[in-house]
């Protein structure tokens, strides 16, 4: 049984876009994945097939009609519905249904991790002002957001959540430990930035790579990895740095 995602979207033709390409394009197409999208206007019940509505109090914008964008994820939601051609049937766990919005919890590998070790997910993403309120609180959604600014759907939204998932499946990344090792990821380093990496050649520019890189000493390799990582975690996210100080059992710093 593969992880399948199912978007809602009244744009349907940009998936998989950038997903179909690289890692998660080969993971889609050996069926680690699955990825079907479903045209929220299909669900449009007048002979416009109109979604969306001026806003209830005045205002600016269009609002998604809670009607349409419910049986649409009835269809979702169903067992067996919408499932790709050839795609297993649909998991036994339900998925969790998303909705995309700036006003969601921030996206973070926490939940990357927790949304990847499930069945998979259904994306609702936004268009226009939104979505009508009383969806969102009668199917349940969580609102996910990916950031703090303001995208012009929840297309580009989903792609990314999706693509942080998928790398995270089994048998997606080739490297055995890369998603351990990096930023946010654990191995040791709970909630830090990752450390710089070099490669060849050893050097480049008059900028040598720090030779205690070369020694071939993994334990002063890997010593200096975690200094690198706290320095660069302190530097750039006080947030992150006194996150990871707590959950050491060490002293946070002082609020700046
Ligand atoms: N009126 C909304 C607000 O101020 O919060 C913004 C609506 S936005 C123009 C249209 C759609 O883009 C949203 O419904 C949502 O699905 C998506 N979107 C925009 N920014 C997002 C973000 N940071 N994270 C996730 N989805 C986002």
């Amino acid at each position: 049984m593969s992880w399948r995602a199912t978007i809602l979207t009244l744009f349907p033709e940009m998936f998989p876009g950038p997903l179909g390409q690289s890692l998660a394009g080969r993971a889609l197409r050996e069926g680690r994945w699955a990825l079907d999208s479903l045209d929220i206007r299909g669900f449009a019940t007048d002979r416009h097939r109109s979604v969306d509505d001026t806003p209830f109090g005045g205002g600016a914008g269009m609002v998604l009609r809670p009607d349409v964008v419910d049986a649409a994820l009835a269809a979702a939601l169903a067992p067996g519905e919408a499932a790709p051609e050839g795609a297993p049937e649909a998991a036994a766990i339900p998925r969790p249904a998303l909705y995309l919005t700036p006003r969601g919890r921030l996206l973070d590998q926490a939940l990357v991790r927790e949304l990847a070790a499930g069945p998979g997910v259904i994306l609702l993403c936004g268009r226009f002002e939104g979505v009508d309120q009383r969806v969102i609180e009668a199917r349940g959604l969580r609102e996910v957001s990916i950031g703090d600014y303001v995208l012009s759907g929840g297309e580009p939204a989903a792609m990314v959540l999706l693509d942080a998932c998928v790398r995270l499946l089994p048998g997606v990344m080739g490297g055995a430990g890369s998603a351990e090792e990096e930023s946010f990821s654990g191995g040791g380093r709970e909630a830090l930035l990752e450390y710089p990496h070099y490669t060849r050649p050893a050097e480049w520019q008059g900028r040598p790579v720090p030779p205690v890189l070369l020694s071939g000493h993994h334990a002063e390799v890997a010593r200096w990895r975690q200094a690198a990582a706290e320095r660069i975690t302190a530097e750039r996210r006080p947030d992150l740095w006194a996150r990871h100080l707590r959950a050491a059992g060490r002293a946070a710093p002082p609020p700046r």
